[in-house]
């Protein structure tokens, strides 16, 4: 029988965007969702929701799809290894595993000859923590090793705030080094059996942790840009990658490239591919699925790809008579919650 159902886990926007693309190539999808309401409820075949944890469920589910793929990496790696006993997840647990806990993350790619990511310490109490803040002239951030995304789980460390971490349970955390970076970049590359592609990069814009915008093209030169596609393909390859892998990177100020975080699906800064190139990274993780020849993108136009945080949705409406917006279909707003996002295109030739 032809595989065309997809499972996703996790329904938020990144989910919705999926279940999109898959329907445009024939593919069924199939949510699995923790949350009620979420993004992807009408733009999928068919939905669970339930606890990943319940196997009754889970079992279900995979009876459901004949291949898996997830929406975030904050999910649990025992349901990975459990569904990959029966059928075959984008990516594989392997890469999922490394790219959802950042000590494991870091350790990974600081292993790579030539990868280089910030500085980082371990400490295991209070006592550690001071002297590894000292040793970072305290200029860093203690960082969740897992489950953070949009700046979560993060605290940045000066001389005087030390105190309030007297408690703290540090098994849990790294303590990364400030870097003063000049600018951030991504670079999204998809695997198949078949071949190996790369988005061009693009430049972000955080604020408060939190990813504002990113353009195309970015005003890196030629060499960085080199640099930065070798560097991401040398990652694929050691990760043993199947579907997308997004990777951000930290451009100092001596042009020195070091990879900042890697996500093991579609990116936030890939949102642009939707509407300025002839395949998006959603069609090319659908393709490296079911198809496994995957389509280098072409960009067909300068873009702006701007998020709409927490109250910024309340423009939309304005927007739309503008650019191409996108609503995620959030049940409430909330302070530093994606709602959507929008585009502004120009010509390449500008
Ligand atoms: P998240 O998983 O929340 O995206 P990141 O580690 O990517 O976590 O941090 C979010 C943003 O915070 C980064 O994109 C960057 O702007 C800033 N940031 C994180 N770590 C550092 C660092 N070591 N030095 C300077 N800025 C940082
Ligand atoms: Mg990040």
């Amino acid at each position: 029988m032809k595989k065309n159902r997809l499972g996703i886990i996790g329904g938020g926007q990144l989910g919705m965007f999926t279940c999109i693309a898959a329907k445009k190539k024939n593919i069924k999808s199939i949510i699995l969702s923790e949350a009620e309401e979420f993004s992807a409820k009408n733009f999928c075949d068919k939905y669970f929701i339930s606890d990943f944890k319940n196997l009754n469920n889970l079992d279900k589910f995979i009876d459901s799809a004949d291949y898996f793929t997830i929406e975030t990496e904050n999910i649990p790696i025992s349901i990975i290894h459990y569904i990959e006993k029966k059928k075959k997840v984008f990516p594989c647990s392997k890469v999922i595993e490394i790219a959802q806990n950042r000590l494991k993350e870091k350790k990974f790619l600081n292993s790579i000859n030539g990868i280089n990511t910030t500085e980082y310490l371990q400490p295991k109490n209070f006592g550690d923590f001071k002297y590894a803040s000292k040793n970072f002239n305290y200029s860093c951030i203690l960082k969740s090793k897992e489950l953070g995304y949009d700046g979560k789980g993060q605290y940045k460390i000066n001389k005087n705030n030390l105190d309030f971490f007297k408690e703290f349970n540090f098994n849990n955390f790294i303590l990364e080094k400030i870097v003063d970076f000049k600018k951030e970049i991504s670079v999204i590359v998809v695997k198949s059996n078949a071949n190996t592609i790369n988005y061009p990069i693009v430049e972000n814009i955080h604020k408060k942790s939190i990813l504002r915008e990113s353009f195309y093209p970015s005003k890196v030169n030629k060499k960085i840009k080199s640099e930065a596609i070798t560097k991401s393909f040398e990652i694929a390859d050691q990760i043993s990658l199947n579907g997308v892998l997004a990777i951000e990177m930290f451009i100092l100020k001596n042009d020195q490239i070091l990879i900042n975080e890697l996500a093991p699906r579609p990116h936030n800064s890939g949102h642009w591919s939707m509407d300025a190139c002839n395949e998006s990274q959603y069609d090319n993780l659908i393709n490296s699925i079911f198809f496994n020849d995957l389509i280098p993108p072409q960009v067909r136009a300068k873009c702006r790809m701007v998020n709409l945080i927490g109250n910024d949705y309340k423009k939309i409406k304005s927007l739309k008579k503008k650019y191409r917006c996108y609503d995620y279909y959030k049940k409430e707003i909330r302070d530093s919650r994606k709602m959507g996002h929008y585009i502004i295109l120009d010509q390449l030739n500008s």
